[in-house]
């Protein structure tokens, strides 16, 4: 029989190599297709007595990313598209389509034949779940090879005995913190935790795998042996009476309960070690439909993982312009931000020429590099010829010629019009004709600077998050003349340098700063109203924020929220900044040279470290303050996300944003906007348009009026919208089909 997934090669010793290699796939993942094939093929090897023992690898560099898209997006339209005419019935599907892996991988553990993974790169969720189903698992030493469980950061959980193998094998503690995390684990850390069996070099990987067939692999789980005890000796013994009461808090204390797929991995876990095999499959498998249902769960999968596919596919690059491989940019201003972006782009592999005023702050950007690819060398995740190579692809000058062969120039010279004018008309006297020019602007409009181009179309904002190298997120800003190539070659460029772009239209402040000034401002008014700031960070925190308002303006500092308030009162006029907010920050950092976490003190002391950085207690002489129970936390965790989300719509209304999976991925990626919401979009979906309509009215009436929804809310909560619906992103697609 022939497979269309798979290939399957029977040795002289009667063992089985499935390879498992999609066509048309970069990389393996799990599709109806995938497991029907899986599902033929341990019939055919049960059935084969030619087949002693079968090893399971994959075709690909690396193993398995584990689900489809399509799969998941199935599993949401059963639950849309159902629900509503047979609740039951809708509800038995999901059950049982949850729970197809589940009963595959059990059948593949209990076909009676040994299996061993042989895993040979990166292998995620339902993958490594299927590796633990098999009675062996070997795995390549190679760098390549990550190990983990990741649902929960995408709302879910590792539904297909992901919560009842892992601690079967490994000690709770570490099962637990494996999955509630999501973490990522070397083989060499897997090994440890017993999850595997063994780590060897990539090229005796397969050899390895069948030799333990050779050597008598049972055929039988050790769950399914007379006699196995739980490592530690399961719930009820001292050591778990020890773990069990903290979990929950410890739980809390990262997730402040608001997500649903953390808690039920430990229901899973715990219930299920006191269960035999089978019917804890079957408790994972009602808790994994459950989490299904949820809106976390909904909103998590469609922005985490299937938005950030789609736009880091280039999801909203314009149709009919060829793809551009950029091997070469320049990058003028070797700052702070461009002198990472530089090592960004060579470590992507493509050239930069490094430009500042002279050779000397020009080398000083490129500096930034050497001591990141030291860091990385030192610490084993690049070898030495790795990061001389990337060095290697820097070129710092001061010589504007050599930017005479780029495809691209990113300008990130001093945040000043005038300085920018002349940058701009520089560089454009020896950037080729074709070339795209894009300005790393936080503050100023592109339109206005594309004023200082001789070619506007060929101008684009590509707007960078600092630090450069760890924000995933790329904000591309189209001024009103920039044309369909910018955007392409924006999109291509940032598509290699491996970060999702969302694309939004010219306005002060983007999409993200908009909402993040948003949510420190919100801060002011607490601040201002006597609210304790250790309540405001933890309500933020408590709301699902990664970083509380106060503490994230210190990080970008005190004295930028005053320029940019300064430079909104010169453009807007008096009443774009309230007067209370202006007295604050000029009282912070005028009188105190309280200018954040650069000069050691903001709204927080920074003592040198290891000391740890605490709220500033002068901060309690501002305003008299309330006391603690008096203060509604309910409310202020409302507040501070209601006060972003609502930016966020109105970036809609007025067309800056026009994609809801951008102004969702973006919220998430540029500021962590609550994560378990799906992003700002998602959150006011999550609720309904009406219900958030309902709760800005309620603030508004308290909080004042930037809480007022927008005429647009409430347009769609009469007709009963949602942002997804109103702004289809997949419009197009329908119309076509
Ligand atoms: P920076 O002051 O650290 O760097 C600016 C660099 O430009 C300096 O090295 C300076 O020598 C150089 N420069 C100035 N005039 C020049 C000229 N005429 N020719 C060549 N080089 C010149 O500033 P930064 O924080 O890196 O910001 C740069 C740009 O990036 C600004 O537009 C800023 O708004 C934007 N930005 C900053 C951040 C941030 O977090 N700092 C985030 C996103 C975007």
């Amino acid at each position: 029989m022939s497979y269309k997934n798979f290939t399957i090669e029977t040795d002289a010793d009667g063992i089985a190599l499935v390879t498992w290699d999609m066509p048309e796939k970069s990389m393996n993942v799990f599709t109806e297709e995938v497991m029907n094939e899986i599902d033929a093929i341990v019939d055919a090897t049960v059935k084969d007595e030619a087949v002693k023992g079968v090893v399971f690898t994959s075709g690909k560099s690396t193993f398995s990313g584990g689900a489809d898209l399509t799969m998941i997006r199935g599993m949401f339209s059963l639950l849309q598209g159902e629900q509503a005419a047979d609740p039951d019935q809708a509800m038995q599907k999901l059950f049982d389509v949850a729970g197809r892996m589940t009963w595959l991988w059990r059948k593949v553990e209990t076909n009676g034949k040994p299996w061993v993974a042989a895993i040979n790169g990166t292998c995620m969720g339902g993958a490594f779940e299927l590796s633990l189903s098999c009675h062996g698992r070997v795995a390549s030493n190679a760098k390549s090879v990550k190990i983990a469980l990741p649902e929960v950061k995408v709302g879910i959980f590792p539904g297909a005995g992901g919560t009842q193998r892992v601690p079967r094998l490994a000690n709770t503690q570490d099962a637990l913190q494996m999955m509630t995390t999501g973490q990522t684990l070397t083989p060499q850390r897997a090994k440890a935790m017993n999850l595997v069996h063994q780590v060897v070099e990539p090229d005796q990987l397969i050899t390895a795998a069948k030799q333990m067939i050779k050597d008598g692999l049972k055929p039988v789980a050790p769950w399914d042996e007379r006699g196995f005890k739980v490592p530690g000796g399961g719930i009820w013994t001292p050591a778990a009476a020890q773990l069990w009461p903290a979990a929950p808090a410890i739980l809390r204390r990262e997730t402040a309960g608001n997500y649903p797929g953390a808690l039920a991995i430990l229901k899973c876990v715990y219930e299920g070690l006191q269960l035999p095999f089978d019917t804890a499959l079957k408790v994972e498998q009602r808790y994994f439909t459950q989490v299904l249902r949820s809106t976390e769960a909904f909103s998590m999968i469609r922005s985490l993982f299937i938005s950030m596919q789609e736009l880091g596919k280039g999801a909203r690059r314009p149709a009919g312009i060829e793809k551009q491989k950029l091997t070469k940019i320049g990058v003028v201003g070797a700052g702070f931000m461009g002198a990472s972006i530089a090592y960004v782009t060579a470590a992507a592999g493509i050239a930069v020429t490094l430009i500042d005023r002279d050779e000397e702050a020009a080398a000083k950007g490129k500096a930034v590099s050497e001591k990141l690819v030291a860091d990385s060398v030192g610490k084993g995740r690049l070898s030495k010829e790795e990061g001389e190579k990337l060095l290697s692809l820097i070129t710092p000058t001061a010589d504007y010629a050599t930017l005479s062969d780029v495809s691209l120039v990113i300008e990130a010279v001093f945040e000043d019009r005038q300085v920018k004018k002349d940058v701009t008309e520089k560089i454009e006297t020896v950037l080729p004709e074709g070339a795209i020019f894009a300005s790393n602007t936080s503050t100023l409009p592109i339109t206005g600077l594309a004023e200082n181009s001789k070619r506007p179309e060929q101008f684009i904002g590509v707007h960078f998050f600092s630090p450069v190298e760890k924000m995933m997120l790329t904000e591309v800003i189209l001024g009103e003349k920039t044309g369909d190539k910018a955007l392409a070659v924006a999109l291509d460029y940032v598509g290699q340098i491996k970060k999702t772009p969302i694309v939004v239209n010219d306005t002060r402040g983007f999409y993200v700063n908009r909402c993040v000034f948003r949510y420190i401002n919100e801060a002011y008014d607490m601040l201002i109203e006597g609210v304790p700031a250790a309540m405001i960070e933890n309500a933020a925190k408590m709301a699902g924020m990664p970083v509380g308002p106060l503490s994230l303006n210190d990080e970008v500092a005190v004295d930028l929220s005053q320029k940019i308030m300064k430079a909104s009162i010169a453009d807007l006029g008096e009443n774009s900044v309230k007067p209370e907010h202006m007295t604050l920050i000029d009282k912070m950092v005028n009188d105190l040279d309280r200018r954040g976490r650069k000069n050691g003190k903001g709204f927080y002391d920074y003592p040198a470290k290891p000391a740890k950085k605490s709220l500033w207690p002068g901060l309690k002489d501002f305003y008299p303050q309330k006391k603690a129970e008096d203060v509604d936390v309910g409310v202020l965790k409302q507040r501070l996300l209601v006060t972003i989300a609502l930016e966020a719509a109105r970036t809609i209304e007025e067309g800056i944003v026009t994609d809801p999976r951008e102004a969702d991925v973006g919220s998430i990626l540029g500021f962590g906007f609550a994560p378990y919401t799906g992003g700002t979009l998602s959150y006011i979906d999550g609720m309904g348009v009406k219900t958030f309509v309902a709760l800005c009215e309620t603030l508004a009436a308290s909080y004042g009026d930037h809480f007022q929804p927008t005429p647009l809310l409430k347009e769609m909560a009469e007709k009963g919208e949602t942002f997804y619906g109103r702004f289809d992103p997949y419009r197009a697609e329908k119309k076509a089909a």
